[in-house]
């Protein structure tokens, strides 16, 4: 086995029997207690190659890791191999042509941290130990996304090695249809070794603000809070949640706010605008570091907690929406935050993401540590989402805690996904790429 393995293959085999191996099949979510046969930390492309092709002639279930943040852990395969890119994690940046070339195992932190240091960044999720591989496959939402489109959209070329083990440069002229694939379709179509962003000159400074209500006032404030959204500048990214926090003595409150990235005197341009909504019982209102924002939710969603979420785009807020969100009975936290600006500067069709039309993105999650209370967790959960689905026009692919050809339909659009599968057939017949949210060849 093992000599089949070392044609090529530079990096750690790790089995089960040896050291560190629990540690390296844990992700993210500790729900997920899988026991991979063998894990191959890749250093390489060219360790990616010789593992896969290993995985194939051996016949081994095969799952690839970038970050390990997937809700339903889907890389790590009982009794398979499970592809490690953590040590694919290089960041390099070009401050001159605004490009960076990134590792395929790299987490947010890394490629935030590198281009800062020219007042640079392209958009990135919210936590900075989450996978740049895995949230760009699917599309990637964040601070700048109203500003500069999703992080697929940042992409301007991927190192790809195939099922077939042949490494490709993808881009807008040489392999298009996958280009285009890769786009949202997730990683169904090859192993990513490096990304190729485009980066922006964004500054360093941010600012948060947020504003407090009793549940009786929110209904009124968050239809408010709606109707501001069509003028918001493309700087902020409004957001209104739900939740219990711990400085409000427990109790279930209401919130609007917003994320500015920018000069935060131009941010507090826009507080004035909400602070003339309901009466806020407080308000919380940061100036911070670009950096810092990006790292600001990493503790609170940090590893090894059980975990579930569930989430969905809307067109529209109608009031109806806005109860369903606000109603009682929902112990856990959830939020709704604003898309479009630059997303829905891409047309529909121009990519594999499907949803640039949607105004919001619900989310709802909960984090908890005990085994036992798994079922009434997720099944909380689930029951809040379910509240909001008669508004929904679909899911988006990186929050989707269920697998299944009915979920894939929330994801893709009907001809999207026709044309994913057709991709997916030219260069994954066999569907060795499966361990995602799977297209079928
Ligand atoms: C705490 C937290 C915060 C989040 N915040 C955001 C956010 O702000 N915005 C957002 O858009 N999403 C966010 N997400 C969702 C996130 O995009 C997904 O969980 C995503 O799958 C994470 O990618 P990963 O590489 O860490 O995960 P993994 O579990 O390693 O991979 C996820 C999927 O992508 C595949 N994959 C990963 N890397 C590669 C690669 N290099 N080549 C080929 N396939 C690959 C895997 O095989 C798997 O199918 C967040 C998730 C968490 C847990």
């Amino acid at each position: 086995m093992t000599e089949l393995m070392m044609r090529g293959f530079e990096g750690a085999l790790v089995r089960p029997e040896d050291e560190g191996y629990d540690a390296l099949r844990a992700v993210w979510n500790a729900v997920v207690d899988r026991r991979p046969a063998m894990i191959a930390r890749c250093e390489s492309t060219a360790d990616v190659v010789a593992a896969l092709r290993y995985g194939r002639e051996a016949g081994l279930e095969i799952g690839v890791r970038g970050g390990g943040h997937n809700i339903l852990g889907l890389p790590v395969v009982d009794d398979g191999l499970l592809i490690d890119l953590a040590g694919l994690s290089t960041v390099r940046v070009d401050p001159g042509s605004r490009r960076a070339w990134v590792g395929g195992g790299a987490l947010l932190g890394a490629l935030d941290l590198a281009a800062q240091r020219y007042g640079l960044a392209t958009t990135a999720g919210n936590v900075s130990h989450t996978g740049v591989g895995g949230l760009t496959l699917g599309g990637g939402t964040g601070w700048l996304a109203r500003l500069h489109g999703l992080t697929c959209d940042n992409v301007a070329a991927y190192q790809l090695v195939t099922a077939d083990g042949d490494v490709l440069r993808v881009d807008a002229n040489g392999h298009p249809d996958l280009f285009w694939a890769l786009r949202g379709g997730g990683g169904n179509f090859g192993v990513v070794t490096e990304f190729e962003f485009r980066l922006h000159p964004v500054g360093t400074q941010a600012l948060v603000a947020d504003l407090y209500y009793e549940m009786e006032e929110a209904q009124a404030v968050l239809r408010g809070w709606r109707d501001l959204l069509p003028d918001t500048p493309r700087r902020a990214t409004p957001m209104a949640r739900v939740g219990s926090w711990e400085e409000f003595g427990g109790r279930r409150m209401a919130s609007i706010g917003f994320v500015w990235v920018g000069d935060p005197d131009e941010g507090r341009q826009l507080l004035a605008t909400y602070s003339g909504i309901g009466r806020p019982v407080a308000q919380q209102v940061s100036e911070l570091s670009y950096l810092d924002l990006q790292m600001g939710d990493d503790e609170i969603e940090q590893h090894a907690i059980r975990r579930y979420c569930k989430g969905h785009y809307l067109r529209e807020l109608p009031d109806a929406a806005i109860d369903a969100f606000l109603a009682p009975g929902n112990e856990v936290g959830a939020r709704l935050a604003m898309n479009l600006g630059a997303i829905a500067d891409v047309p529909p069709g121009a990519s594999a993401y499907s949803h640039r039309d949607a105004l919001v993105e619900f989310t709802t999650s909960a984090g908890w540590t005990d085994p036992t209370e798994d079922e009434t967790r997720i099944e909380t959960t689930r029951r809040y989402a379910a509240g909001l689905e008669p508004f929904a026009s679909g899911t988006y692919v990186n929050t989707l805690a269920e697998d299944g050809t009915d979920a894939l339909r929330r994801v893709y659009s009907t001809p999207d996904l026709t044309r994913l599968t057709t991709v997916k057939r030219q260069y994954d017949p066999t569907n060795v790429f499966h361990r995602t949210h799977n297209i079928h060849p």
